[in-house]
């Protein structure tokens, strides 16, 4: 038996498009999604075989929006999936949620289907910041999603909320994180908004029209994240997610530990034994691929063993599970050490808050040739 895999799979539907966001999402391309949904159960049947003898512990359904498509549906998707994939009993099955698109009744039937943890797209509670982001929803939208959610009985909640964003002070952020805290999610994940070039929002940037992310005021936002969400007894276990312990995200922990994955749906990534590869990412193309008959595949890679190496650093400093010192010269950690970015914990090279705002840094530092 090989490693423990998780399953991804990606819905490109969304209501609205936002305008930093540069997923594989669409507005407006409701009308494919029966013939979408045709097409990843036939794409499951045709990734299967190859993935035998791997047995899954998390399923994930991301986007784009999920939420978009029918209960009903999306139940019979996961049926599918358990029925073409080993699954452990006690597989970790996740279904992300935009705010708009849930009700207590939608989120009962998809508890009821085996999502058990839905993650719930909050981005922030200052509507201020909602409207710089493009984002449709109300704060009291992602109130009424978490009400909803635990009326529903779901018993594993997490929200994601993004910080940085035009118009965001530090004092906002935190009236973010004091709001969120109040909700009482088991998980939550905080990321610094990036700016992509080929988004609406990287172009208003680039033409000087929107100013971008101050890093100065987003390392000050990391840090408060860390303080307040770490005394309200979050355990910080990737750089940008934080869990009441036993609530660590399995299907992310396993990207993070280098565990295979398949990927379904448009533009969706699959990695196993140091290769990744990655579906067509347009639905259309997509779809007629796998009615054909054919994997959808648009690209892959294989990873040498010094990229391998590095990955793997990088991403055990991600996880705060560390690096063994012992890979290392000592001339080449003990610098971090004595500037505060990395502590030794027994042998292990683990990095301190502010090492991890410079975690290319120091991946560079331990390993450069
Ligand atoms: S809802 Fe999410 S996936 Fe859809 S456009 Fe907005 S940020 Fe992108």
């Amino acid at each position: 038996m090989s490693a423990p895999g998780g399953i991804y799979v990606h819905i490109p539907f969304c209501l609205t498009r936002c305008g930093y966001c540069d997923f594989n999402a669409y507005a407006g391309l409701e009308g494919l999604r029966p013939r979408y949904l045709a097409a990843l159960f036939r794409e499951a049947d045709l990734a299967a075989p190859a993935w035998v003898g791997t047995e899954f512990v998390s399923v994930f359904l991301g986007g784009g929006t999920p939420t978009t498509m029918e209960p009903a549906d999306l139940r019979a998707l996961l049926s599918h999936l358990r029925e073409r994939f080993e699954m452990v009993p006690d597989t970790e099955v996740t279904i992300e949620a935009n705010p708009d698109t849930v009700t207590e009744a939608s989120l009962s039937r998809l508890l009821e289907a085996g999502f058990a943890r839905l993650s719930i797209g909050a981005q922030s509670f200052d509507p201020a910041v909602l409207r710089s982001l493009e984002r449709i929803h109300q704060p009291t939208s992602v109130r009424a999603a978490v009400a909803a959610a635990r009326r529903a009985g779901f018993p594993n909640l997490s929200l994601d909320l993004i910080y940085g964003a035009n118009g965001e002070s530090l004092g906002s952020w935190r009236r973010t994180l004091d709001e969120t805290l109040a909700l009482g999610p088991e998980h939550v994940s905080a990321y610094a908004l990036t700016i992509e070039p080929a988004t609406a929002l990287g172009r208003q940037v680039a033409a000087g029209q929107v100013p971008g992310p101050d890093p100065d005021l987003q390392a000050d936002m990391f840090l408060l994240a860390c303080e307040v969400l770490g005394d309200a007894g979050y355990a910080h276990y990737e750089i940008s997610n934080w869990a009441r312990p036993g609530f660590e995200c399995v299907h992310n922990l396993g990207y993070w530990e280098r565990r295979p994955y398949v990927g379904l749906g448009a533009g969706a990534h699959a990695y196993r034994d140091d290769v990744r590869w990655w579906n067509v990412r347009p639905p259309e193309t997509y779809m007629e691929k796998v009615e054909s008959g054919e994997l959808p595949i648009g690209g892959s890679e294989s990873l040498d063993p010094s990229d391998a190496y590095l990955e793997e650093v990088f991403l055990k400093l991600r996880i705060l599970q560390g690096v063994p010192a012992s890979w290392f010269d000592a001339g080449r950690y003990e610098p971090y050490l004595q500037s505060g970015l990395l502590v030794d914990d027994f042998g292990q090279l683990v990095p301190t808050e502010r090492g991890m705002l410079l975690l290319n840094e120091l991946v560079l530092g331990l390993t450069a040739g």
